[in-house]
């Protein structure tokens, strides 16, 4: 499904993200772990095409969206992006939120957009709340109808990025709980992630991020288990 060889990012002189590669599969749930400071974010970010990448490939869908003539709008379209703060448009409703996108870039009619989100709003048990503007919702709420604004325009690719990291600890569970579910429903995703219990639990692969590089990844048991590299050892030690 996507894709990524070579990969290279540099802010200035500081080289952020060197020679990673990477290959997501239908159905993955790829967990990137690390360091503060490590990559996770700027990788989830040149997947999506928000940063200009210095070198490398990626390939999504069959094509080479590293290639400056893509259209990123595009691209987004297909691979929903959560970040940690949640980011909705203050001055919209949750269901306005919700069918931006699929009308704006997918010319999907009103009617048909809105019966999609409230179907997804309803599936996560956030109906009573589609008229409501994000300000009247709690964080854990707000977080939840950034995963369904995410979905309403069907991606084949999920990319969050510490989703539940701004949240008081006692929403964290509810937002943790969509995306096991959609996980399980076979959703793909990318996520960067502190949560060391929900990587081991819901990952298919653990990616574990130092300096910009990829160190080292496989199945969760392995990494949590029997991390190969000492760097990975230290980090665990100091986040289980
Ligand atoms: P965290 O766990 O804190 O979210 P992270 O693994 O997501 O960290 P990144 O945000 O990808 O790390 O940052 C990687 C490096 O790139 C850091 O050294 C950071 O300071 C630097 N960096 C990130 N964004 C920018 C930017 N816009 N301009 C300059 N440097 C940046
Ligand atoms: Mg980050």
């Amino acid at each position: 499904l996507l894709s990524v060889s070579g990969l290279r990012k540099s802010y200035g002189d500081r080289l952020v993200l060197d020679d990673v590669s990477l290959t997501v599969e239908p159905h993955d749930v790829i967990c990137l772990i690390g360091s503060s400071g490590s990559g996770k974010s700027t990788l989830l970010r040149c997947l999506n095409l928000l940063e200009d990448i210095d070198d490398g490939v990626i390939t999504f869908e069959g094509r080479e969206i590293s290639d400056p003539r893509v259209d990123p709008r595009e691209v987004r379209s297909r691979m929903g992006m959560v970040f940690q703060a949640y980011n909705l448009f203050p001055h919209l409703s949750v269901l306005e939120n919700c069918t931006l996108a699929p009308r704006r870039v997918h010319g999907v009619p009103r009617a048909e957009a809105e019966a999609r989100a409230l179907l997804l709003l309803e599936r996560f048990g956030l109906s009573e709340h589609a008229a409501k503007h994000p300000d009247r919702l709690s964080g854990g709420q707000q977080q939840r109808v950034a995963l369904v604004r995410a979905m309403c325009t069907s991606p084949t690719l999920l990319l969050l990025d510490e989703i539940t990291a701004a949240l008081d600890p006692e929403l964290v569970g509810e937002v943790l709980e969509i995306v096991r579910a959609e996980a399980e429903a076979g959703m793909t995703m990318v996520l960067a992630t502190h949560e060391m219990a929900f990587a081991r639990d819901v990952a298919t692969s653990v990616c574990f991020l130092d300096r910009g590089r990829i160190l080292e990844q496989g199945p969760p048991a392995e990494i949590f288990s029997a991390p190969r590299e000492e760097r990975t050892r230290q980090f665990l030690r100091r986040v289980l």
